[in-house]
Formats: structure tokens, sequence, C-alpha cells
């Protein structure tokens, strides 16, 4: 379905195939609908806002300019999460934390495809974990995902100090170093910085994340993050400086671009 068809069933609130049965036909109030969002598309401004929704696994999600679209390449990050989850199925409750949840994309994809998993997703900006349970919610699975406003390296030394314990972490940290946000395409200007912007050399999250993230996850457990463009090195280097990780592991993008790392705690696996 072309833009202008998806922004003609959303105000018609009809299925794309009716659009082919029937030319549409819009009142004015529609019409006028309609060439709002077509100027504000014209403006730049990501197609997923003006429809106030985005499709990430399958899962409906609400978003608007206090969180991220979530991107496809993220769906790997979420595909290998679930992988390394069924190694750990024998675990009674898979426990699992999604730092910087945003709309609450991967936490939700995570409890809706892992039914017995309880989600800890955090996220710094209140407005974003608004939305992230209201979708959460709208999902059904806002049982099985307690939300916590905080910076996220403020939360893993805390959790850490009162010894929660967790099987998997998830991060898609913001990524893109300062120096290249005013860069970017005009459409991801539209985004919020703090879900984008990764530090002088965009790897702030990385740093705070993997230097803390090993003592909360149980041993056999795993970190998985999503990685910038040509982070790949810089990130290898950062987990070998912690002897707590082995088994680093690389997947690519559809572009061919590392773009998901997944690293295992060391200790033996004990179910229960
Ligand atoms: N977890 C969300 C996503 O993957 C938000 C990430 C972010 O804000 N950096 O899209």
């Amino acid at each position: 379905m072309n833009e202008r068809d998806m922004m003609l069933t959303a105000i018609l609130k009809c299925r794309p195939v009716d659009l082919i049965a029937e030319p549409p036909a819009l009142t004015r109030r529609q019409e006028a609908a309609f060439n709002r969002m077509q100027a504000r598309r014209l403006s730049g401004e990501p197609l997923q806002y003006i429809l106030r929704s985005c499709d990430f696994m399958g899962v409906e999600l609400t978003v608007d300019p206090r969180v991220l679209i979530p991107r496809p390449e993220t769906e790997i990050l979420v595909e290998k999460a679930l992988e390394r989850a069924k190694t750990l199925a024998a675990r009674k409750e898979l426990r699992i934390l999604d730092l910087g949840t945003g709309s609450g994309n991967i936490a939700i994809a995570m409890a809706k495809y892992l039914p017995n998993c309880s989600v800890t997703a955090v996220d710094i900006d209140p407005r974003a974990l608004s939305l992230a349970r209201r979708n959460a919610a709208a999902n059904g699975v806002d049982s099985s995902i307690s939300f916590c406003q905080e910076d996220m390296t403020v939360f893993l030394s805390r959790a850490a100090e009162e010894e929660k314990q967790y099987d998997i972490i998830v991060s898609n940290p913001p990524y893109i170093a300062a120096p290249q946000l005013p860069h970017l395409p005009i459409e991801v200007r539209f985004e919020p910085q703090a879900a984008l912007d990764g530090g002088m050399d965009g790897l702030k999250f990385y740093r705070g994340i993997i230097a803390r993230a090993h003592r909360l996850i149980r041993p056999g457990g795993y970190l998985l993050l999503e990685i910038g463009d040509g982070q790949v090195k810089d990130i290898e280097r950062i987990f070998v400086s912690y002897e707590q990780y082995h088994q680093l592991n690389f997947t690519k993008d559809y572009a061919g671009t590392d773009r998901v790392v997944c690293a295992q705690v060391k200790g033996k696996l004990k179910n229960g």
C-alpha cells in the first residue's frame, strides 16, 4: 500500500481492499484531514507520526513524537532475544529487562511471544512511558510488564545493589554520535533527540550498560544490544574488557551491517 492509500484508509477507517473496490468519496471534512496529512508529510514528518501507528513484529503500536519510531532492524534484536530465551526456557519464569523502552515495542513483543515471562521496561522520559503503558494495555500484555521511570544506568546500579536478577537484558540504546545529530535526514529530526543521542562518540550508553549489566544477569543469561553503523569494533573492545562475558556474537541486518550483539554471562546455567 502506498502512503496516499495508508492516509486514506486511516481517514475513512476502511480496509485497503475497500479503496480498490470503490474510488473513495471524501466528505469535505475528510478531504481537509487528508490535505493536512499530506502537508505534514511534505514537511518531512514521518508517516508513522501522522498516522499515529506503527507495526512492530505484528504488534500494533501507537507512536507520536514522544517516542522513537520502531525500526525493522530492531525486530532482529527481538528475534535474537526470543531465540536465546528459548534456550533458557527450562526456567520457571523468565525475567527480562528492556532498557530505554520508548514506545514499549521490545518489551511488548517479548511479552507477547514469550508467555512465561515478566518484563521490566525502563525509560527516563515519563511521557514515553505513558505511551508505552498504553501500548502494553492495548496489546493485552500489561500484566506481564512493569514500567520504571529512571535513567538506565542509574537503574542498573540501583538494581545491582538490590540484588535484582534477570535472565535477559535487552536494549536499543541511543547510539548516534552527538556531532552527527544535526546532519540526520529531516524525518529523523522529528524524533526525540534523547532517544538518538549516544554522547560524543555514540558509545556512552554501551559503556554504561556493559559495565553494569553482568552483575544483574544470572549465570548463563544474556545481554543483547542493537548497535549503530560502524560500531562493531568499539563494542567488541568494550565487551572484552569485562571478563564476565563470553560467546560474543554479532548479527547483521538486511543491509549486511552488523546490527545486533549478543553476549552470554559466564557461569553455570541453573534451572528454576
Ligand atoms: N526501545 C525503543 C526502540 O527500540 C526505543 C529506543 C530508543 O529510544 N533509543 O525503538
